[in-house]
């Protein structure tokens, strides 16, 4: 048997606050979830709707997922809209904070999943 479990993901990080929450060993508020995806609710949120939606695996930001595993950010995407279907009206902003001068403060690929309400614009 070669392939890993669902929750069982090869690319890990033991200090890392969401592979600690893919794991259980940190609880979350989960909303949704695929075998490769997580999606939880942010703990300070900034919209009625605000989940985090993260692949099981680690890797640390955006632009490490799409050139590591292109399809699971697609599988990302995905959870996202499946999300703002189910917990609001299926209009949603998606956000991936790069780097600690974007606002990442989370070192492992999140997408902010915010609506269910009309969105102002004050992107910086
Ligand atoms: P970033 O600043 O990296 O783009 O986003 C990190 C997000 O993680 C923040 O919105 C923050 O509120 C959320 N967050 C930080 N610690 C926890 C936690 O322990 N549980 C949950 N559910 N969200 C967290
Ligand atoms: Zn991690």
């Amino acid at each position: 048997m070669t392939s890993s479990q669902p929750n069982s993901p090869t690319l890990t990080d033991p200090e890392c606050l969401f592979c600690k929450i893919v794991a259980g060993t940190v609880p979350a508020t989960v909303v949704a979830e695929t075998p490769e995806v997580i999606a939880f609710r942010d703990i300070n949120p900034q919209a009625p709707m605000h989940v985090l939606v993260v692949p099981r695996e680690h890797y640390g930001d955006i632009a490490q997922l799409a050139a590591g595993d292109p399809a699971l950010l697609a599988g990302v995407v995905a959870l996202a809209d499946e999300i703002a279907g189910d917990l609001a009206d299926g209009q949603f902003r998606l956000i991936f904070n790069s780097g600690p001068h974007a606002g990442q403060s989370v070192f492992h690929v999140h997408g902010h999943v915010i609506g269910g309400e009309r969105l102002g614009w004050s992107p910086a």
